[in-house]
């Protein structure tokens, strides 16, 4: 019997959801569309969270990197599911979440970055990935504007891109085309546990009052571990990592980019109407909301080094997000030791990637009390089996490349 889901639990069981990023709004869809009462409750705007503020790179394989293989499973397998997953939000929904299947460039612009990009590379090979090696001449035919330092390259055909924000309201949609019910605005005070047992959340504010649940979902992203009631055992071990972003408008029709492009020090998104996302810094400020001219020169710096025609381009937004990272970079997934408490949070750089893969095997588990192999290894249970592991975090070591 999987950890904490007894088999008395209904079929359809009613379920309260903490938090509308993409992973609670993902796990909702699915259960509305199950036939579950569900309600997702957001204390902000829905999706407004780490969910609006990423890149919307689907990088599995340009991302892989060593000590990471068991991550790397899940990240393939979520990857596998997107085609499918973006072609059935956009029938619920009519929301299309401008799927690109271009694929990844990564670029070293010297002889430094190249030898890293070769150890990556041939990692990456090991592991049996679909990765290319490129001359600098082979990666400027993918990228004319690429810099002529530009010296090698990969291309990962398979590493795709979605718009993350039209993920957030294709969504929305799609949750309530299933006859889910989203509650925004309302802070959920603490989750109600007794006994062993979560009876449901408490709500702060105009819905102050206790809601009953049979099971629920703390799916609150980088604030998760802040949610009152949680014993300390099962307070997920997730804190906020700050990244700066920001976008520059190409010309649609004419774009300076095509492919999702990593070069030293920064990542670049293209968007099909023509915004080019930088991004991002990797910072331990906890909840530090403050764009600086510091992350947002070295972001402009790095991107101009890489692609020298983008000093033309109009900057159309800077922001700034927080990404929840778990104590080893992995996501949390599914049941607890408390009967009826299910996590979805701490996928750090990885929640746009992972989407579909957390809706469908967090659902499954609440459906049928049986938890998917592919998410067994990311249960809270990991931590409390070996406290004190931690990895270095593993943004930012390859190339500089930050996400
Ligand atoms: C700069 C940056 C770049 C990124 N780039 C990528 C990328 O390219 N590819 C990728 O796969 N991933 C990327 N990510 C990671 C990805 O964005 C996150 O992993 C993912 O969005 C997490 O989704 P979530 O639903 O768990 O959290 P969130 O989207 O943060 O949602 C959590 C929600 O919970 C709500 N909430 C919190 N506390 C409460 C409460 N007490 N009561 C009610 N509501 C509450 C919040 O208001 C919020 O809306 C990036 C992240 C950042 C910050």
């Amino acid at each position: 019997m999987p950890l904490g889901f007894q088999a008395t639990s209904p079929a359809r069981p009613s379920v309260g959801i903490v938090g509308a990023g993409v992973c609670g709004l993902g796990i909702g869809w699915r259960l509305a569309g199950a036939g579950c009462r569900v309600d997702v409750f957001d204390r902000a705007e829905p999706g407004r969270g780490a969910s609006w503020a990423a890149a919307g790179m689907l990088a599995a394989r340009a991302e892989a990197e060593p000590g990471e293989e068991t991550l790397l499973a899940l990240n393939l397998a979520s990857q596998e599911m997107w085609p499918g997953f973006a072609a059935e939000l956009a029938a619920a929904g009519g929301v299309s979440v401008d799927y690109r299947d271009e694929g990844t460039l990564i670029v070293a612009l010297d002889r430094d970055d190249a030898e890293a990009l070769r150890f990556t590379y041939d990692y990456q090979r090991r592991q049996g990935l679909d990765v290319h090696w490129l001359s600098g001449a082979e990666a400027r035919k993918r990228e004319p504007f690429l810099s002529p330092n530009v010296g090698a390259g990969v291309y990962s055909p398979g590493d795709h891109q979605v718009d993350n924000r039209k993920l957030v309201e294709a969504l929305l949609q799609a949750f309530r085309a299933a006859g889910g019910r989203l509650h925004t605005g309302v802070e959920v005070a603490a989750i109600d546990i007794e006994g062993g047992r979560a009876r449901g959340l408490v709500l702060a504010g105009a819905e102050a009052g206790v809601r009953r649940y049979d099971v629920v979902v703390l799916a609150a992203g980088a604030w998760s571990r802040g949610i009152a009631g949680l014993p300390d055992a099962l307070r997920p071990p997730v804190r906020p990592l700050k990244g700066q972003m920001l976008s520059l408008q190409m010309d649609p029709e004419d774009p300076l980019l095509r492919h999702v492009l990593w070069a030293p020090g920064v990542y670049l998104v293209p968007r099909l109407d023509g915004r080019m996302i930088v991004g991002a810094t990797v910072e331990e400020k906890g909840f530090d909301p403050s764009l600086t001219a510091g992350g947002v020169l070295d972001l402009l710096r790095s991107t101009w080094e890489a692609l020298p025609g983008v000093t033309e381009l109009p900057i159309v937004e800077m922001w700034v997000g927080h990404r929840p990272t778990s104590r080893d970079d992995a996501p949390i997934l599914g049941p607890t030791l408390v009967d009826g408490l299910v996590m979805a949070t701490g996928h750090h750089r990885n929640g746009i990637l992972l989407t579909p893969v957390t809706a469908d095997a967090v659902s499954h588990y609440i459906l049928h009390g049986k938890v998917m192999p592919v998410i067994e290894p990311f249960s809270i249970a990991r931590f409390a089996k070996k406290p004190g592991r931690a990895r270095p975090a593993a943004d930012g070591a390859k190339l500089g490349v930050v996400t």
